[in-house]
């Protein structure tokens, strides 16, 4: 007879993940859902809103540096804290939402016209009201040669509390209106569809050390998953619309500059 304490520590080994098969084994709604993340974004799927459009949506950024200590987990490398406050505006709605942390995919979960990129970081945001995990901002990396001073500081978190800018993330952008949007769910399990997703297009730097950093835990790590990295292959999309907001992104620099060279011009003509 098994003891029922057996029983359930067989039940904990039951609900044990891996990346082993890209998550093609897991069990729930990761397997019968119909919305579903990650996705490959092909441009015959997009409902493209030009930059101008009554519905254009953009997110306003808000950021806040934290001291923090990095965090790898049996699935990801991960910084927790409120980086980042979000305000979508919609029309004349309005959404407000703050981060919990954000983490790390190598290679990326999603892909854009079949390609995939070598690191990608999701920023995972609650609903400001009621904590419920609402968007997920996806940032996309490739590597170029060019270090990344974002990445180099998250990669010092690992070995000692470091402060953390998420806005270099960004080069100064802080208000997003170029991105794709679609509904989706939490890549690891289960899988809720329960997820806004935000990509930034914008590749951003890497360089190639930086890039070994986070794959020698995961893809260069032949007892992580067969070698396998901590991504989970692209779902089908079932029919659902993936936007483009095709505006263009406000980088606090030039907003201010802008603003300086206004009042030039104002004091002078
Ligand atoms: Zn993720």
């Amino acid at each position: 007879m098994v003891s029922p304490l057996l029983l359930g520590f067989m039940g904990l080994l039951a609900e044990e993940w891996n990346y082993t098969h890209g998550g093609a084994d897991w069990e729930g709604k990761c397997e019968d859902g119909l919305n579903q993340s990650p996705i490959d974004i092909f441009p015959e799927n997009l409902t493209v809103i030009q930059r101008g459009s009554e519905v254009m949506d953009s997110l306003d950024l808000h950021f806040q540096k934290l001291d923090v200590l990095g965090n790898l987990t049996s699935h990801n490398y991960k910084l927790s804290g409120n980086f980042l406050n979000v305000t979508e505006n919609y029309g004349s709605l309005q959404t407000h939402g703050k981060s919990i942390g954000f983490h790390f995919h190598s290679p990326s979960e999603h892909m854009i016209s079949g390609k995939q990129f070598d690191l990608e970081m999701h920023i995972v945001m609650t609903d400001d009201e009621d904590g419920i995990i609402y968007y997920v901002l996806g940032l996309l990396f490739h590597v170029n040669g060019k270090t990344n001073k974002f990445i180099n500081s998250v990669i010092d978190a690992y070995t000692a509390k470091t402060t953390i800018k998420l806005s270099d993330a960004f080069d100064g952008v802080t208000q997003l209106n170029n991105f794709y949007h679609y509904q989706g769910s939490l890549t690891t399990p289960p899988c809720s569809e329960i997820v806004n997703w935000f990509i930034w297009p914008k590749l951003l730097d890497l360089d190639s050390t930086q890039l070994s950093w986070f794959s020698k835990f995961w893809a260069e790590n032949k007892e992580f998953a067969n070698g396998h990295g901590n991504n989970r292959n692209t779902q089908e999309l079932n029919g659902r619309v993936i936007y483009f907001f095709d505006g263009v992104d406000v980088q606090e620099s030039f907003s201010k500059s802008l603003f300086v060279s206004a009042l030039i011009l104002g004091f002078f003509i």
